[in-house]
């Protein structure tokens, strides 16, 4: 945080999240800031947003005209009209419609609305229809349950409360960090960087389901190196028998590697959700400090909080079946097998799709578990050593654990 820009959008949301609700000189020691900063953020806390726009003096700010496009464009974006309808149907609650826009805004390097605006003014005059959020996050609906409550709270839904709040922190700090790295590799700071998500995905064909791991990379255009490419991949798995399991990751991984698919590259960054199969668990986490040794490049893993991944994933999946359905309908012909699906995936624009590397009924590895291994967000390696970190910002890491590779000596 101390590296941060003073004026940047995000060290201010940052700082009102990690200066709320925890003692003072802990933020102080932890992230490197003075005291009276900490004071100063906690008595803006009240909304990230409204302190943003609020500017002394003025009663009432004027709203500049292309901010609202921008919230009008998000909204046909993320709750388009339903076509040949007159509404919009919205599926997330007000709450992560706002926090969705918000990370949109920092992304883009757009001033927010005020939550208030966004709802009182931009929402109310959209004629919207409300349905049942199949998605909606448990955690943070339990967190408006109890801050609208107007009973007193018994002790265990205080921590109860507690720990909602917390997830909600770690929700914003950990997408906020991904915005950062990716702010970074546009402003030129970190232009050799790849940054990279991913995501599991099953194509359906035939009543059939097939894996899909989705590698987006994120990369400075070598022409234009404050524009950042993006590139999406698919491995698909051979058979439906193939499991999404480690070493479908692992696989793909070294796939990567062989074909020199990081080279000019001098870090790399990766983000996921916390798959408890594939992604955040022991023998992965060892995989990607041995990845780290084969590259000679360094290697940071971080995993956004439950719940709260990063749509792109959905979308690239969307758009692969999407292209599949297209494909049978206009062609008239059942795609039954791998091939078939990759062929159709290479022909949309940006995708990139090839057979996964990984077999029906590869044994499983076994490993010591980490212990601690499921409340970190970030791992960092060296030669023999994993360590863990609670959240992305941290600098000094709460757990190590020493490496067993074996099981990777003969990995080809
Ligand atoms: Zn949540």
């Amino acid at each position: 945080m101390q590296d941060m820009p003073h004026n940047s959008p995000i060290r201010r949301s940052l700082l009102s999240i990690v200066a709320e609700d925890q003692p003072a000189d802990l933020v102080v020691q932890d992230f490197g800031i003075s005291l009276s900063t900490v004071y100063a953020a906690r008595r803006e806390h009240s909304s990230i947003a409204l302190d943003m726009v609020y500017t002394p003096g003025v009663k009432r700010p004027r709203i500049d005209e292309s901010r609202i496009d921008f919230a009008m464009a998000f909204l046909d974006e993320v709750i388009p009209v339903v076509s040949g309808r007159n509404f919009r149907k919205q599926t997330m609650t007000n709450e992560n419609l706002y926090a969705f826009y918000f990370c949109r805004c920092l992304e883009k390097r757009k001033e927010p609305l005020s939550k208030s605006y966004f709802e009182g003014s931009i929402l109310k005059n959209q004629n919207i229809q409300h349905s049942k959020d199949e998605s909606v996050c448990d955690l943070c609906s339990e967190l408006a349950a109890l801050e609208n409550s107007r009973t007193r709270l018994k002790e265990f839904e205080k921590d109860k409360l507690a720990k909602a709040k917390q997830h909600k922190a770690s929700w914003y700090q950990q997408t906020g960090y991904y915005l950062k790295v990716k702010a970074d590799m546009a402003d030129e700071q970190d232009q050799d960087t790849a940054l990279i998500i991913q995501d599991f995905s099953q194509l359906s064909v035939q009543g059939s389901y097939f894996q899909d791991l989705i590698v987006v990379a994120y990369f400075c255009d070598p022409e234009d190196p404050t524009t950042i490419k993006g590139q999406y991949n698919h491995f698909v798995a051979s058979s439906p028998r193939v499991k999404n399991d480690s070493n479908f990751v692992f696989r793909t991984w070294l796939h990567l590697v062989e074909s020199e698919f990081f080279n000019g590259f001098k870090k790399i960054v990766i983000f996921s959700d916390g798959g408890p199969k594939h992604f955040k668990t022991t023998a992965t986490v060892t995989f990607f400090g041995v990845l780290q040794k084969r590259l000679g490049l360094p290697v940071e893993y971080h995993f956004f909080e439950s719940n709260h991944g990063h749509s792109v994933c959905d979308t690239v999946a969307a758009h692969a079946k999407k292209a599949l359905n297209v494909e049978q309908r206009d062609s008239r012909y059942a795609i039954k097998n791998t091939d078939e699906i990759v062929t159709v995936l290479e022909k949309v624009k940006n995708h990139y799709a090839e057979v996964a590397l990984a077999q029906e009924q590869e044994e499983s590895p076994e490993f010591v578990t980490f212990k601690g291994i499921r409340s970190m967000r970030k791992f960092t390696f060296d030669d023999d050593t994993v360590y863990g970190f609670k959240s992305s910002t941290d600098t000094e890491c709460s757990h190590w654990w020493t490496m067993d590779t074996k099981y990777f000596d003969d990995f080809e």
